[in-house]
This record gives structure tokens, C-alpha cells and sequence, in this order.
């Protein structure tokens, strides 16, 4: 070993919040060196949102062809090449990561490849060397896991194996009722997959709000995508080979008590959720703390049990979200080096969408939360259920639907749910506005831009 480096701040985790942390730092003039031992830009650029909405913006590619028939266009599709779309993605990803890496380099932030692990409560060793911050900031991720059934590892993938997919798979299991089990089944299934969605309840993305969870839901439904309600895995077994696999899944219906197999699948993903990525840290030899779950507890600034070392983004597990990280990053350099003694990342009104077909996106509180927070009796449920113009000609009517939680006299809006077309572009603006404080009487006061479907937002009644 060669003697110990030491930084101003060292960044283990070359992730979206990673990177936007170290150079936020380094814009202050800050020594800073950052820890990677995968790509650069982490799970959001490599295999998460940035390769998953080039796959979901394919299949809504494959939808609108659908629909250019109602408004006269005589289309004869003559297929999609999976392979063609995945060269392209790869090469894309592969121009981002090296747009990161030159940023790095010309921002002066020194990388360092490979695994992190501390040996004392402020050092870290990587690749036989010592490194050392007078700040040391733990943005190391989350994996995708696969739950211990017999079967399920050896031949279930998660979203990484997605992204390695060389083909198309025609019959697919997809396991998981969260954010990234109801995009991918979308994706695949839009694509043209015969998709079998398991849940373990008897509906998905139980953490939205009903409106949410039961429009997305009859779409799928509507659209032929199997969704096989209360099941839990038991097992999978494969009844190919290795070049052809032949994949049978067996699940159990808890409710009554009963078993079914499922057969034919050439690929079984699992997309259960995700496991902070801390196995490798050796964090017994620091003070941070990790909760039940695995996740690094770190308070509102960012700040974890050991003094000088600081925890953001998904290793943290609240609000797993890009731009969170991002955001929080950024704060906290700002707070650490840039002088801002108050800077940190208000974590209340975070909007997200979910990239499913039609996307569908919240911003503040679901409706049974608020009536938990302020009472049933005092919220007004604004809701407007339509068909978007977009199927004005076309065979195939979707539903959109808006739903605004008020409370109060005032009619303060601490909640907004939309599902239907284009809601990942609506709901940005309009979680603004909520972030302000605005009521339903500013929504009103808001004039509406016609023909659109988010002009229902100002004018619900
Ligand atoms: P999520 O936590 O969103 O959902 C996983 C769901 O799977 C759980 O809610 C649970 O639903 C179900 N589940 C959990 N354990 C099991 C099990 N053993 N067997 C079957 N089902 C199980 O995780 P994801 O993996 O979908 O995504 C991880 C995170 O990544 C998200 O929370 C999100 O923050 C982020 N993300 C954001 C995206 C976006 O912004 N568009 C896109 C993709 C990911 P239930 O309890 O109902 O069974």
C-alpha cells in the first residue's frame, strides 16, 4: 500500500447523485475524487430510466402505428427488430458514459476504479490503495433482487438482465407490482410479447392513489395483458435448455389456498424492488447506521451517524428517484462547501411518473393519505374521467383521468393524480404550482389552453 490520498470529498458511487454531488463540489474548488467500480452515471443511465424510456418510447411508437390507421394512414408494419433498437441503445448509453466520465475530467475530479471498503471510520481502501475525505459521501445505489424460491436466481433476470436482452422474448413472466414491473410488462407487452404479470395483491402500485392504480390496471387489462391477481412464487423450473429456455412457474393463490403452474415463458423477470448496495462498504468499521431494511439512515441533511461522512440516494431508500439524488447531491455540496449553511432537499411534494401505457405520474398526497392526515371531512375530491381528442379517430378509446385533493376551506391542493397520455410531461408544471402552495381557486383563476387534456386540471367542478 501506498500512503493514504486525501480529498476534500470523497464520493464512493458514480451515480446520478454521486456525480452531480462531486461536481457540485468542485465547482466550489473543492479537492474531490469519486469511487466507481461499474459504468459511469450509475443505475439511471446504464440500466434504468434513461435505456428504459428509449424501450418504452419503442412501444409507444408501436401504439401510435396502431392508431394511425383512424386518421387515415394505410400502414403495413412489417415488424420490429428488438436487436436493431438494442445496438442503437447500447451505443447511446455508451455516448453517455463517456459525456460523464469527460465532465469529471474537466471539472478535475480525480476517478478512481474499483470497490470501496472502509478500514476506519474515515478511510476507505480501493484496489489495495487508501483514500480518504475530510467529507466522505456514500451514493453507492441499490440492486435489483431476486426473492430465494427454488428456480427463481437461476433463471429469473431483473431489469439488468432486461437491458442485456438480445432478443425479444415471445412469452414473458413479469413478477412485481410496483414502478418497474408495470413498465416493463408494458413494454414488452406493446411490443408485441405475450406478457403475464404476477402480483401478489389483487391490484398494483399499491402505494398510488385508487384513481392511479385502477385506471392503469383496466388498461392493461383491456389491452390483453394477463395480469394473474394473488400470486406468490413458489418455484421456477425450466423445461428447455440452456439455448432455448422453457420456463414453467408455479405460484400459489394465499387467498384460497390453491396452486396453478404457468408454462412456456422464455424469460421469468423480477421486479420485486431493490437492496441498498452496501455489502462491499465494511460499515461495521464506521458509525453508520443501516435500518432493518438495509437502507443507510441519514437525517434531513444528508448527515448519517458518523461525523463527516454523508448518505444520499437510493442507498438511503426514500424517495429512490433520480432526480432526488440529484438534488439532494447538489444541496448537500452546496452545504458543505459552497457556504449555503441552510441547504437541503425538502423531500415533501416529490413528483414521479410512471412511464406505464398511458403514463400516469403524482405529485403531493393520495387521497386516503390526506383523509389520514386531515380527515375525510375536510377534502373535496375533484375528479374529471375522459377520452383524450387523441382518439377522436381511432378505434382504440383510452381513459385519462384526473383526480386534484383539496383541503380545507381554502381548498389548498395537496394532491394531483393523472393517468393518460402525455401525463409525464403534464405533471411537471403542475407540481410547481402544488410546491407553492397553490389552491384549487388558482387552478381556476389559470386559463385554460384548448384543445389539450390538461386544460381538465384548471377546470374540474
Ligand atoms: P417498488 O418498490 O416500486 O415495487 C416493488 C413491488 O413489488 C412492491 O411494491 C410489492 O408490491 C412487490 N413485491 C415486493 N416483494 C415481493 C415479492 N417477494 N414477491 C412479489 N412481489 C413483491 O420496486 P421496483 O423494483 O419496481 O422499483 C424500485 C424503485 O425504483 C422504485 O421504488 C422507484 O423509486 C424507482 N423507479 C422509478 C421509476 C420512475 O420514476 N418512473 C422507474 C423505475 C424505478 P405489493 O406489496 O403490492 O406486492
Amino acid at each position: 500500500m501506498t500512503t493514504k490520498k486525501i480529498y476534500d470529498y470523497l464520493v464512493l458511487g458514480a451515480g446520478s447523485g454521486g456525480i452531480a454531488s462531486a461536481r457540485r463540489a468542485a465547482s466550489y474548488g473543492a479537492k474531490v475524487a469519486i469511487v466507481e467500480n461499474s459504468r459511469f452515471g450509475g443505475t439511471c443511465v446504464n440500466v434504468g430510466c434513461v435505456p428504459k424510456k428509449i424501450m418504452w418510447t419503442a412501444a409507444s411508437f408501436a401504439e401510435a402505428l396502431r392508431e394511425a390507421k383512424g386518421y387515415g394512414f394505410d400502414l403495413d408494419v412489417r415488424g420490429f427488430s428488438w436487436e436493431a433498437v438494442k445496438q442503437k441503445r447500447d451505443a447511446y448509453i455508451k455516448r453517455l458514459n463517456g459525456i460523464y466520465e469527460n465532465n469529471l475530467a474537466k471539472d478535475g475530479i480525480e476517478k478512481i476504479r474499483g470497490t470501496a471498503k472502509f478500514v476506519d471510520k474515515k478511510t476507505v481502501e480501493v484496489n489495495g490503495e487508501l483514500y480518504s475525505g475530510k467529507h466522505i459521501l456514500i451514493a453507492t445505489g441499490s440492486y435489483a433482487w431476486i426473492p430465494p424460491a427454488p428456480g427463481a436466481r437461476e433463471y429469473g433476470i431483473t431489469s439488468d438482465g432486461f437491458f442485456e436482452l438480445e432478443h425479444m422474448p415471445k412469452k414473458v413472466a413479469v413478477v412485481g407490482a410496483g414502478y418497474i414491473g408495470i413498465e416493463l410488462a408494458g413494454v414488452f407487452h406493446y411490443l408485441g410479447a405475450d406478457v403475464s404479470l404476477f402480483i401478489r395483491h389483487d391490484e398494483f402500485l399499491r402505494s398510488f392513489d385508487d384513481v392511479i392504480r385502477s385506471t392503469v390496471m383496466e388498461e392493461y387489462e383491456k389491452s390483453g395483458l394477463k395480469i394473474i391477481k394473488c400470486s406468490t412464487i413458489r418455484k421456477v423450473e425450466n423445461k428447455g435448455d440452456n439455448l432455448k429456455k422453457n420456463l414453467t412457474f408455479s405460484v400459489e393463490n394465499k387467498d384460497t389456498n390453491s396452486f396453478g403452474d404457468f408454462d412456456g415463458f422464455e424469460e421469468v423477470l423480477f421486479a420485486i424492488g431493490r437492496k441498498a448496495s452496501t455489502d462491499s462498504l465494511n460499515l461495521g468499521v464506521t458509525g453508520v447506521t443501516t435500518n432493518g431494511e438495509g437502507y443507510i439512515i441519514s437525517d434531513e441533511w444528508q448527515n448519517t451517524e458518523q461525523e463527516g461522512v454523508y448518505a444520499l440516494g437510493d442507498v438511503c431508500g426514500v424517495a429512490m428517484l433520480t432526480p432526488v439524488a440529484i438534488a439532494a447531491g447538489r444541496r448537500l455540496s452546496d452545504r458543505l462547501f459552497g457556504g449555503k449553511k441552510d441547504s437541503k432537499l425538502d423531500y415533501d411534494n416529490i413528483p414521479s411518473v410512471i412511464f406505464s401505457h398511458p403514463p400516469c405520474g403524482s405529485v403531493g398526497l393520495s387521497e386516503a393519505e390526506a383523509a389520514t392526515k386531515y380527515g375525510k371531512d375536510n377534502l373535496k375530491i375533484y375528479v374529471s374521467k375522459f377520452t383524450n381528442m387523441h382518439f377522436a379517430l381511432t378505434e382504440h378509446k383510452e381513459t385519462t383521468l384526473y383526480k386534484l385533493v383539496c383541503v380545507g376551506p381554502e381548498e389548498k391542493v395537496v394532491g394531483l393524480h393523472i393517468v393518460g397520455k402525455a401525463s409525464d410531461e403534464i405533471l411537471q408544471g403542475f407540481a410547481v404550482a402544488i410546491k407553492m402552495g397553490a389552491t384549487k381557486a388558482d387552478f381556476d383563476n389559470t386559463v385554460a389552453i384548448h384543445p389539450t387534456a390538461a386544460e381538465e386540471i384548471v377546470t374540474m367542478r
